[in-house]
């Protein structure tokens, strides 16, 4: 027999959102990447992919006029936090809180999800150790294009400290990003797309792509499409080594992506030992020097920065270079100069 959701939250008829941009004449925004969701078909795919959010606490950055938002509620979830760094879309939201009043607890927070601390507003009797399966807590967010890459770079840098709303244990994601950002993201070994940024969500997330979107389902019509994707915090990560130098080592690793993977690795070390680290810390990872960037696999990745801290352990001057830090100017010999 097929079982129904125990609880489903019913809005009183509201506005539609078209209606709702009209009415408080919400022209999108181009520097806060404003595309609004206008189709409740896929807004309803995209609260899915969380799984089942009832009696969860539901965080979700960017409500903006507030699609998503009410999808959400319908799911009844125990409490919805609300990060919007444009305040023209507060209004509409506590619309939207007063609707559901009684039935969900909605926290409209106005402000920037770079400089918010979600922990704050998450009850501490969710708390979950980090060995359970993820606590009732869900980040969801059809983010803005202008901030996604930033903020999930962030956000694995708290789940490696098991900071902010992974304080509360593994606390899951669903989220929107530009297709191509969100195929990075995915990318396995040797697929195209396979960058920094692929080793690094895969290190402390089970990445999980989901489906696209079409940029025509936006309002306006963003020039990309869309990729949806579900991240859960593994128990442990593959490497598991200080968040900086896990990024440290790929960084300079993809950064010749087109040559010999160690090419890129001995940017890691000053010009002198370049040469001579780079080739100790292939021989000591045992990975072959000609392999290309794309081809290394994440357990491959673990050998070669176990190998790093291996090697910063002997010398830990070497820690501190930075091939990227501007080069320091050769003294100039005032008396020898014209
Ligand atoms: N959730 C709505 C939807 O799906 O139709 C709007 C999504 S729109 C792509 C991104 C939203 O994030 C906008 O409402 C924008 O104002 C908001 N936003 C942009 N930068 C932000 C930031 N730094 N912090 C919080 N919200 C931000």
């Amino acid at each position: 027999m097929a079982t129904s959701r125990a609880l489903q939250v019913r809005l009183p008829p509201l506005p539609s959102i078209k209606d709702i941009i009209r009415l408080y004449k919400l022209r999108a925004l181009r520097e806060l990447s404003q595309n609004f969701l206008m189709e409740p078909r896929l807004i309803d795919k995209i609260v899915r992919a969380a799984g089942n959010i009832e009696n969860n606490i539901v965080c979700e950055v960017g409500p903006g006029p507030g699609g998503i938002t009410r999808s959400i509620i319908q799911q009844a979830p125990r409490k919805v936090i609300l990060i919007e760094k444009d305040r023209r879309f507060i209004p509409t939201l506590e619309l939207l809180a007063d609707a559901c009043r009684g039935k969900v607890d909605v926290d409209i927070i106005p402000g920037d999800i770079l400089k918010t601390n979600i922990a704050h507003y998450i009850p501490e009797d969710v708390k979950c150790e980090w060995n359970d399966p993820p606590p009732p807590i869900n980040l969801i967010g059809n983010l803005p294009f202008s901030v996604s890459t930033i903020l999930i770079i962030r956000w694995l840098e708290m789940i490696s400290k098991k900071e902010g709303p992974w304080a509360f244990g593994r606390t899951r994601m669903t989220l929107t990003f530009q297709k191509e950002v969100a195929e990075r993201m995915a990318a396995r070994i040797t697929d195209n797309q396979r960058c920094r940024l692929s080793v690094m969500c895969q290190n402390w997330c089970n990445v999980n792509y989901k489906f696209n979107i079409p940029g025509k389902a936006f309002l306006p019509k963003p020039e990309v499409d869309v990729g949806v994707v579900t991240l859960t915090p593994l128990k442990q990560p593959i490497i598991n080594l200080p968040f900086k130098m896990v990024e440290k080592v790929a960084r300079q690793i993809f950064s010749m992506r087109q040559k010999y993977s160690i090419r890129g690795c001995q940017t890691l070390f000053p010009e002198e030992i370049r040469e001579e680290m780079a080739l100790k810390m292939y021989k000591m990872a045992e990975i072959d020097p000609v392999t290309r960037p794309f081809q290394i696999a994440n357990g491959e990745f673990n050998r070669l920065c176990e190998a790093y801290n291996e090697i910063i352990k002997q010398y830990p001057e070497l820690e501190k270079y930075d091939y990227r830090a501007p080069k320091k100017k050769p003294d100039v010999n005032v008396e020898g100069s014209n």
